[in-house]
Order: structure tokens, then C-alpha cells, then sequence
């Protein structure tokens, strides 16, 4: 296992070529990325600049997007076991040109040190579309975040999305969701749940994730659960949080 430098416990590391997003969903109301982006702003770090914008004392992302060329060709070198592309940003982000985003793809491409990237989007019919055309090798995990019911359509494009290993971050869970349909079909390879934490933080019910789990368990497909729902979730007397007394970090598998 390679060593763990995000907090994002599904994965191992997180490179981040593009820097800023904008808010598209009922998910993204406590995005992380807001604070640390405007953060990073502030000291002026490389690609950060008018991303964030202060509004009577709420800071807003703004949809300007920084690229930062060095990141996009450190993906040819970078090893780890499980990287976590643009966790600062939207791969599919309608501020960046098909030509960037390919460049990522490319870069992705072109590393041979066994390297799985995860490219997780609330994007995701740009996902779909793109991904025709693209080359996604097997280690290019492609995945959508869906935490509420009004976001499961991205499912649909999921569906229609060209990669062997495609998931589902489950990330704020809002509420109760059904994903059966594409666990039964097959598109869903890996599902993760995780409840919101920070400032703000809405509620997951317990089993609503245990529902989800069951569901998993239904079709065979691998379940990892990140935390319950709570300010600081590092500080609760459970965590990593547990069902059925058993701690859920399961994996996809790579290979037939
Ligand atoms: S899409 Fe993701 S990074 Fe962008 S605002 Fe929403 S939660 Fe934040």
C-alpha cells in the first residue's frame, strides 16, 4: 500500500492540475475546495488566482479555472496506488477546453509506474460525451458524485461512459437513494459513502449508508465507507465508521 498524503481516505494521493471550480448541485453547498482554494489564493499559489471570491463575508467559487502545465505532465511520473485527479477542481469543468482535458488523458496515458488515476465529476454528461473519443486505459477509473436524488441522472451518463472501472461517490449522502438499476446493470464498479463534515455539515442517517451497503451486496459490487456525518468525523469515538462491526474499505477489481 503506498503511503497516504490526502485525507481522502479512497485514495492514496491527489495531484491537481486544474485549481477552482463552481457550484452545480445540492452536494457542493459545503464544497471543501472553497476554503482551501481561497486559502491557497492568499498566498499566492501558482494557478489559485480569482478563483475564490469574498461576498459579505461567504466566499464563493468563482468558475475561473487555473491550469497549471507542470501538474499536467507530473501525471506521466507520479506513483502511487490510487491518485485522485483535480480533487481541487471539475475535470469536465465547463471553463476548461476539450484540448486540456485531453492533455490530462494524455498524460495519464503515458505513465507506466502502475499508477490508478480516479477521475471523479458532477460533469458527468461532458464525462460521457468525451469519453468517446478519448482513450481510457483501465488504470483511468472514471466516476460521478451522487449524493441526493435530484443527481442521479448522472448515473445515466455514467452508463454511457467509456472505462472498464466506473463508480459512484455517494459524497455528501443527503438522503435516502436506490442505485439498483445501475448496480444490476452492471455500470457501477465501486461505490463510496461517506457523510459531509466541516462547517455546516448536514446529517446522514445511519441507514441510509447501510442501505446502500445492502444494495451493494445484493449485485456483488465492492463498498467503502469514509465516515459518518459530523463536524471533525476524525474525532468520533468510530472511525473509520463500521457495520456490522466491520470496517468497509473494499476496492474494485482491477482484474477479470
Ligand atoms: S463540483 Fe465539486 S469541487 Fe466543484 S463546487 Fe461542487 S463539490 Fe466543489
Amino acid at each position: 500500500m503506498a503511503n497516504q498524503t490526502t485525507e481522502i481516505a479512497w485514495a492514496t494521493s491527489t495531484c491537481n492540475p486544474f485549481k477552482g471550480c463552481s457550484k452545480v448541485s445540492p452536494e457542493c453547498a459545503n464544497c471543501y475546495m472553497t476554503g482551501w482554494a481561497y486559502r491557497h489564493q492568499c498566498m499566492g499559489n501558482e494557478g489559485y488566482e480569482g478563483t475564490v471570491k469574498g461576498e459579505r463575508g461567504k466566499r464563493v467559487p468563482t468558475g475561473k479555472i487555473g491550469i497549471v502545465e507542470k501538474q499536467i505532465e507530473s501525471l506521466k511520473t507520479i506513483k502511487t496506488e490510487r491518485l485522485f485527479v483535480n480533487s481541487m477542481s471539475d475535470t469536465f469543468h465547463e471553463n476548461v477546453d476539450d484540448l486540456k482535458v485531453s492533455r490530462v488523458f494524455d498524460s495519464m496515458k503515458a505513465n507506466g509506474n502502475g499508477t490508478n488515476f480516479l477521475i471523479c465529476t458532477k460533469r458527468s454528461a461532458r464525462m460521457a460525451e468525451m469519453s468517446q473519443t478519448l482513450d481510457v486505459p483501465d488504470n483511468i477509473w472514471m466516476g460521478t458524485t451522487c449524493g441526493c436524488q435530484s443527481s442521479l441522472h448522472r448515473l445515466d451518463d455514467l452508463r454511457r461512459t467509456k472505462a472498464k472501472i466506473r463508480f459512484v461517490s455517494v459524497e455528501p449522502l443527503l438522503e435516502p437513494l436506490d442505485i439498483t438499476p445501475w448496480l444490476a446493470d452492471g455500470t457501477l464498479k465501486w461505490v463510496i459513502v461517506g457523510g459531509e463534515s466541516g462547517k455546516g455539515w448536514r446529517k446522514m442517517e445511519k441507514e441510509w449508508a447501510e442501505a446502500i451497503l445492502r444494495q451493494c451486496q445484493q449485485f456483488n459490487v465492492p463498498f467503502f465507507l469514509k465516515q459518518w456525518s459530523a463536524f471533525k468525523p476524525k474525532s468520533d469515538a468510530e472511525y473509520p465508521p463500521t457495520i456490522d462491526g466491520q470496517v468497509w474499505h473494499q476496492y474494485p477489481q482491477i482484474k477479470e
